[in-house]
């Protein structure tokens, strides 16, 4: 049954909203009793008080993840076992696909229909993959002599923490704790502290599944306390973050101020989407080109934020971008037609308002959008915005904004198209829109982007890599090469 707004709202004042930590398999507060408020960007309604911990809960949470670890409840399960206890986790979080959206839709502003058919599944896929993975991955034999055995073998790494951002709180755990968790390693989620409900939610629900306590732990609170006590910690092994290219380089100093602990960063983005002229269907193109800035209010690490157009097709193209971005109108998140929601708190909404007042200054030209708007829901909303003439020397074509604010940057050669698309300190995704096959591939080959999208954008499933070049990040989230991060390569040699 599709629920609508007033459906949705009956259906929150049924739920108490739990915003404790969890640590060693309970809820529990923080040491010091700190607690910080959790207001919604949907309309301002205060959600839950949120226990603010610090870096005594990160003592607590790494010691019982230590003790978990060595005792082997989980660390020597059988990888078969560990998948039917992922499995059951998955399906759990299935199982309370309506609680889990609505939560994540008020805790960060998305739409509601996102969360349901998007995040919540999501994240239960990723489980699932990994879980259906992990008694599937051999270990390796050396081609040694003939006196000589050589074993090259996985382990669990031990203790990863994680620490993750807010537009998509689920999802972005999941590719750190499902892969994690699947190989072995005890886990401490800090979630963003603009978006910590899902993540306490779920917790309950892993130990459900049967995930014994201390495996699977969730710290809320701030980055400057308890994110940056889990990056210092000297018991922490692994340390997998999604974020900003700011926080990233900061958790690498953290690593080498302390014990050297693995860093995986899944950092920011100024992604190019190359149209053209030989684009094989002008109209998806500006659809396309439209939701990669739209979608989840633009706030996506890979949005195509950088729009460069081939300039023979700029009169015709441009204007069908507007139109497209006519059908991602913000609305009340929780309205089931909506497509933008709001955006995650006033201190990115006011930072998204500053950078279109940027680009106007420095002399972009405004073609929509640029204000906000439903002020009377006591919300955050933006309308998408679009500027055309920007020069890749612009704030807007060179700053991740992460909202829905969108540059068109107009080029002439294929040369060109390539040499502004790389000029940027980030390298996380590139969209390229050609009916020539050379021309798509040598592209392709030419963007230094971690993911490359032909023809389409925002393309791929669990079963591809993703991450960035240069600041966008380092290691890879999905797939099988995830599993890097979480183990340690061991040789043993063997005298025969
Ligand atoms: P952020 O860097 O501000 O925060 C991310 C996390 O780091 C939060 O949990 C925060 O509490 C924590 N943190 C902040 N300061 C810290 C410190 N000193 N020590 C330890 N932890 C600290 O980023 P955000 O605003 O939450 O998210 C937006 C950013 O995330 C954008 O740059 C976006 O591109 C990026 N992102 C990247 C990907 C990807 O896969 N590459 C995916 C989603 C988002
Ligand atoms: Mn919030």
């Amino acid at each position: 049954m599709v629920k609508n707004r007033s459906d949705w709202e009956q259906y929150f004042q049924s739920l108490t909203l739990e915003g404790r930590a969890f640590i060693d398999g309970q809820y529990c507060w923080a040491a010091s009793g700190e607690t910080f408020a959790s207001n919604s960007p949907v309309d301002g309604r205060f959600l839950a008080n949120v226990a603010s911990t610090d870096v005594a809960d990160a003592d607590i949470a790494v010691q019982a993840a230590r003790r978990a670890f060595e005792s082997g409840v989980w660390s020597g399960l059988a990888p078969v076992e560990r998948k039917r206890i992922l499995i059951r986790f998955a399906d759990l979080i299935l199982a309370h696909k309506e609680e889990l959206a609505l939560l994540e839709t008020l805790d960060m502003g998305k739409p509601i229909s996102d969360a349901l058919a998007i995040d919540v599944p999501a994240t239960a896929n990723a489980i699932r993959w990994n879980a259906e993975a992990i008694d599937k991955i051999y270990d390796e034999v050396a081609p040694t002599p003939a006196d000589q055995l050589g074993l090259i073998t996985r382990e669990p790494a031990g203790v990863v923490a994680a620490i993750v951002p807010w537009n998509f709180p689920l999802i972005m755990a999941s590719w750190k704790f499902a892969p994690a968790l699947a190989a072995g390693n005890s886990f401490i989620l800090k979630p963003s502290e603009k978006s910590p409900l899902s993540a306490i939610r779920i917790a309950q629900l892993a130990l459900e599944a049967g995930i014994p306590k201390g495996v699977f732990n969730v710290l809320p609170g701030f980055g400057h306390t308890v994110g940056k006590a889990l990056a210092l910690h000297a018991d922490v092994d692994v340390l997998a973050f999604t974020g900003s290219t700011a926080i990233a380089k900061q958790l690498l100093i953290y690593a080498g101020q302390s014990n050297l602990k693995r860093v995986w960063l899944e950092a920011g983005g100024k992604s190019p989407n190359i149209v053209f002229a030989d684009a094989p269907d002008l109209h998806a193109a500006a659809q396309a080109a439209a939701s990669a800035i739209a979608f989840n209010q633009g706030e996506v690490c890979t949005a195509g934020s950088r729009l460069l157009v081939e300039r023979s097709i700029k009169d015709q193209f441009i204007p069908m971008v507007v139109d497209a971005l006519k059908a991602w109108t913000p609305g009340h998140a929780l309205d089931p037609s909506t497509t933008v929601g709001a955006v995650v708190d006033g201190r990115q909404l006011e930072s998204v308002l500053r950078y279109i007042e940027v680009g106007k200054k420095e002399g972009a030209r405004l073609l929509a959008g640029g204000n906000r708007i439903l002020e009377d829901t006591g919300g955050l909303y933006i309308e998408p915005t679009i500027f055309e003439g920007v020069t890749n020397a612009m704030t807007i074509a060179r700053e991740e904004i992460f909202g829905p604010v969108l540059s068109v940057i107009t080029f002439d050669t294929v040369e060109e198209a390539l040499s502004i698309a790389n000029d940027s300190i980030f390298g996380l995704a590139a969209g390229v829109w050609t009916r020539d096959l050379s021309k798509a591939h040598r592209v392709a080959r030419g963007l230094r982007a971690g993911s490359v999208w032909v023809n389409q954008y925002d393309g791929g499933d669990m079963t591809a890599p993703f991450g960035g070049f240069k600041q966008s990040g380092n290691g890879r989230d999905k797939s099988l090469h995830a599993f890097d991060k979480y183990t340690e390569l061991k040789a043993t040699w063997i005298k025969l």
